[in-house]
């Protein structure tokens, strides 16, 4: 949950004052958010664009992944993530993901097969995967590893930033994600070829701009540069990223802590990776039943990860349907390169991730939260959990001042 406010007004009028709204030659806010997220993620090079799904396209691209290649993703990210993977021309194949929310290490090992070529974790809403195994998973098999780092803004693992870790990364800046500029996006990596062929995706026309280099042949694809309002603003976001990430995870802390004697009772917090360095921005927990987890949502305003209408791959309406393209010919689920490649899908494929993700109930925090409205909640979340574990009569659950939950988050919140 970002936040947003009287800095960023004052950054873009500068920007608009100035006239320079174009990045190269003229402006330099692009530039200036670029060299500052690098040092703030500890990458070598990041490059701007407009959104976090052409940060993604734009990584696999630079990987020379395309017609005859694999890549695995989870069952549960936003649909952007196997779309990116089609609009590079190579086929998706979904696999499992645990009881953390995020993909399965042991389910990336058994599905790779000898057309895969890279694996895409995703941090699910500020979640961490399970690094480690993953690299070591990717590395047995000789995989690119590209991190869908779109909701971890500002999270890490064991110390490092999340989106620093793989090969590549990709961010996401638009209305929902801990640091906006409205629409946005960025894909970062140490490897100076990747960038230089991400650079080449997000605009052929760049040599232009920033110099001819004789070694690099560019190729064709969609512009989607950012503009240096978009720069302007995201100076400034990153000037109180930190801040809102802390806030975020004393809320966190905050609840845990307070509901932790039940998890005796079966209310037991989603175990999750790397839990200091967590982005904080849900507080999840896994019910045994799927039942339990749809009494808990009734009596306190939170959400059903199985629910969310767009994360999970049975609402991927186009991949389902192997609806690649807009022109048959450009079809990848279609190509001729592709025919070897795994290229059907079931609703029931990944049941055991569904069936995980029912049972998970989130609770999101928010850095507008005052300390009264914190121990409300607890208050209240802990009263709903004690009917859903049968400790205590739904009849006995009174809510008391609810705060109410905004999971859509599509007003910008003034601070300051
Ligand atoms: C938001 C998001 C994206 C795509 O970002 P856009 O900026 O909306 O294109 C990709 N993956 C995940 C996990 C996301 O949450």
């Amino acid at each position: 949950m970002y936040v947003i406010g009287e800095k960023e007004i004052e950054a873009v009028t500068e920007a608009i004052r100035s006239g320079k709204l174009f990045r190269y030659g003229v402006g330099n806010q692009c530039e200036t958010f670029e060299r500052r997220y690098a040092e703030f993620l500890g990458v070598q090079h990041v490059s701007l664009t407009s959104s976090g799904t052409n940060a993604l396209t734009a990584a696999i691209t630079a990987m020379g992944i395309g017609p005859g290649d694999e890549v695995l993703v989870p069952a549960h990210t936003y649909m952007a993530t196997p779309i990116a993977v089609v609009s590079a021309g190579a086929i998706p194949v979904i696999v499992d993901i645990d009881e953390s929310i995020t993909i399965s290490p042991e389910a990336v090992d058994d599905a790779v097969g000898p057309r895969t070529r890279a694996v895409i974790p995703v941090h699910m809403w500020g979640a961490a995967c399970d690094m480690d195994s993953i690299m070591a998973v990717a590395q047995k098999h000789n995989l690119f590893v590209l991190e869908d780092a779109c909701q971890a803004v500002g999270g890490g693992y064991e110390g490092r930033k999340l989106g620093s870790l793989g090969h590549m990364g990709a961010f996401s800046f638009n209305y929902y994600k801990n640091m906006t500029c409205g629409e946005g996006g960025a894909v970062v990596t140490n490897d100076p070829a990747l960038d230089r062929r991400a650079k080449c995706f997000i605009d052929p026309c760049h040599f232009y701009w920033t110099g001819r280099d004789e070694d690099f042949k560019p190729f064709c694809a969609s512009g989607s540069r950012a503009s240096e309002l978009e720069g302007a603003v995201l100076n400034a976001q990153l000037d109180h990223i930190a801040d809102t990430i802390d806030s975020l995870r004393s809320e966190k802390q905050q609840i845990l802590a307070a509901t932790r004697h039940l998890a005796d009772f079966g209310f037991c917090p989603s175990p999750i990776h790397s839990p200091d360095h967590d982005c904080a921005t849900q507080v999840m927990y896994s019910f045994s039943a799927a039942e339990s987890a749809r009494q808990f949502v009734d009596l306190f305003p939170s959400v059903i990860a199985g629910t969310t209408g767009r994360h999970n791959y049975t609402e991927w309406d186009q991949i389902l349907i192997g609806a690649g393209a807009a022109h048959p010919a450009m079809n990848p689920y279609e190509m001729e390169a592709n025919r070897e490649c795994r290229r059907s899908y079931a609703e029931d494929m990944c049941a055991g991730s569904l069936d995980i993700l029912n049972r998970t109930v989130m609770i999101p925090t928010d850095p507008r939260h005052t300390p009264q409205e914190i121990s409300q909640m607890i208050q209240n979340i802990e009263a709903a959990a004690m009917v859903c574990v049968g400790k205590a009569a739904p009849d006995d659950f009174v809510i008391t001042n609810a705060v109410p939950v905004d999971t859509q988050k599509f007003d910008v919140q003034i601070k300051e």
